[in-house]
Formats: C-alpha cells, sequence, structure tokens
C-alpha cells in the first residue's frame, strides 16, 4: 500500500535503501513459507518451542529496557555489565544497533509527527509500521546521536553489531543440532531465529503504527501519540504510548499497578537486586 500522503509535495523520501528490503524480506518470506513449511515436514519440538519463547521475552525486553527506557529515554541507570547485556539481548532483535535506533528514536519523540520525525505516523499505516525502513534517511541528524556516542558500551555495541546478530541467530541453530542432528538445528533457527525475529521485530513496530493511530488520549493530545493496552500484551508495557510521550523519562510506560508493564517490573526488581538505580518518575502524573 502506497501511504496516502506520499502525494503530497511537501513530504520527500530518500532513495531505496535496498540492503535493509532484502534483509526484511528475506526475514518475512522465511517467516510466512519456511516456517510453517518446516511444521509441516517435519514437526518443531518443545525446545522450539521454549526458544521461541525464551528469545522474544530476552530480545523484547532487550529493546524495551535496554534500547528504549535506558539507553534513548536513561529512565534509570545500571552498571555497565548489565548495560551489555541488555544491548546484546537488543542487538539479537535485529533493530540495528543501539546507537542508531537510540538515536531515531530521541529525533522521532523530538519531531513527533513531523517531516523529520523517522516514523511519522502522519505518512499512514505502512510507512510508520515498517514503510521507512526501506528508504535512506535523508533527515538523520547527528545531533541526536552525539550524547549516545559519549557512551563506550554503546560504542562498543555498535562496533561488534553484526557479530553479536550472528551470535543470536547461531544460538538457535546450534541448540537445536545439540538436540536433534542438522533437522533439529533448521527447526529451532527457523522458529526461534526467524521466526521470532519477524514476531518482535513487528511487535515493536507496533508502537510507531497502531500507538500512533488508535487509542485513547488520556494524558495529553501535544501529538499522535496513543494509549494500547493491548499492544502492551505483547510488546512488555510499551503500548501506554500516550503516557509515555507526555513523560519521556519514566521508567514506567504504564503507571498504575494494574498495568500491564513487564518492563518496568523487571527494572524495578533489577533496583531492589542492585542491578539499577536512579528510576525517574513523574510526580503525580
Ligand atoms: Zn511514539
Ligand atoms: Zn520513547
Amino acid at each position: 500500500m502506497t501511504p496516502a500522503s506520499m502525494s503530497s509535495p511537501q513530504l520527500k523520501r530518500g532513495a531505496p535503501n535496498y540492503v535493509t528490503a532484502l534483509l526484511f524480506g528475506l526475514v518475512t518470506l522465511g517467516a510466512v513459507i519456511g516456517v510453517p513449511a518446516f511444521a509441516y515436514f517435519y514437526g518443531y519440538t518443545w525446545l522450539d518451542w521454549t526458544m521461541f519463547g525464551l528469545l522474544y521475552v530476552m530480545t523484547g525486553l532487550g529493546i524495551t529496557v535496554g534500547y528504549h527506557r535506558l539507553m534513548a529515554h536513561r529512565s534509570f541507570d545500571c552498571p555497565n555489565w548489565v548495560k551489555a547485556g541488555f544491548l546484546i539481548a537488543g542487538g539479537w532483535a535485529l533493530e540495528n544497533s543501539a546507537l542508531k535506533w537510540a538515536a531515531d528514536h530521541i529525533r522521532h519523540h523530538a519531531n513527533c509527527d513531523q517531516e523529520t520525525d523517522p516514523y511519522n505516523a502522519q505518512r499512514g499505516f505502512w510507512y510508520s509500521h515498517c514503510g521507512w525502513l526501506f528508504f535512506k534517511d535523508i533527515n538523520a541528524n547527528e545531533k541526536y546521536a552525539s550524547r549516545l556516542r559519549q557512551d563506550p558500551v554503546v560504542i562498543w555495541q555498535h562496533r561488534y553489531y553484526l557479530p553479536i546478530v550472528l551470535s543470536g541467530l547461531a544460538l538457535t541453530f546450534v541448540v537445536g543440532f545439540l538436540h536433534n542432528g542438522w533437522i533439529g538445528g533448521l527447526g529451532c533457527f527457523l522458529l526461534a531465529g526467524v521466526g521470532r525475529t519477524f514476531a518482535v521485530l513487528n511487535s515493536t513496530f507496533c508502537i510507531n503504527s497502531i500507538c500512533h493511530l488508535w487509542g485513547r488520549q488520556p494524558h495529553g493530545q501535544a501529538d499522535s501519540s496513543r494509549d494500547s493496552w493491548l499492544v502492551s500484551l505483547v510488546t512488555f508495557g510499551e503500548g501506554y504510548h500516550n503516557y509515555h510521550h507526555t513523560h519521556q523519562s519514566d521508567y514506567r510506560n504504564g503507571p498504575r499497578w494494574y498495568n500491564f508493564d513487564p518492563s518496568k517490573w523487571l527494572i524495578f526488581t533489577f533496583s531492589k537486586l542492585g542491578l539499577a538505580s536512579s528510576l525517574r518518575t513523574t510526580p503525580n502524573a
């Protein structure tokens, strides 16, 4: 689908980004054809499904807690080795390095709904969901990355991003291979590697698309951000996006005790274990 607003004369887009388009295409084909085909011919084992669930949780939280709340918003502090753990898990989600991801995200908050918003929802559902990835970014601005470049863990993860990605995919194959040889390796790679990557990618994309198009705005109407508890169920609490846009540095996205926000619970638990500190909240929000 072509975003309706693309025909608007003031909206410009960069040249096609063939590398990202090819990678995303391969993951999508693997997930919608390879994963069910393997299920039909061989079937998945309990180990494949366990690895799928484990890696969905690990890589999802790597993005929401590590990339988003820690790196983009500095909503809490933690020791470097804990940060490195979050950034490895986030790297396994194949959403680019934390440096690029967080710089894009800081720019999203600073320019929400404008041409310079990397995933501007005013361009329609598909553009903000994944279409923005297929064009080279003509509005990238170094100023949003400068603070992140001061962080040695971020620079380390950016430099070794490719080996980190490959290690995550290799892990699924090795675990399956040890359990059931080559077929076991292929099955675990397809379900917990390719299928899980597709699932986590799309759940993250829903925050940029659904949470800027549909839902309630109980905390403010300064931009198009919306709360969607449904999206929170698959994104570890990130669906409370209207609250998040209104109170960006709050370590919680769902501030109430009954809001489904596992990212908030993990950060809180880490603070009780001495692994996180300086949790930021918005008083009386
Ligand atoms: Zn947003
Ligand atoms: Zn944010």
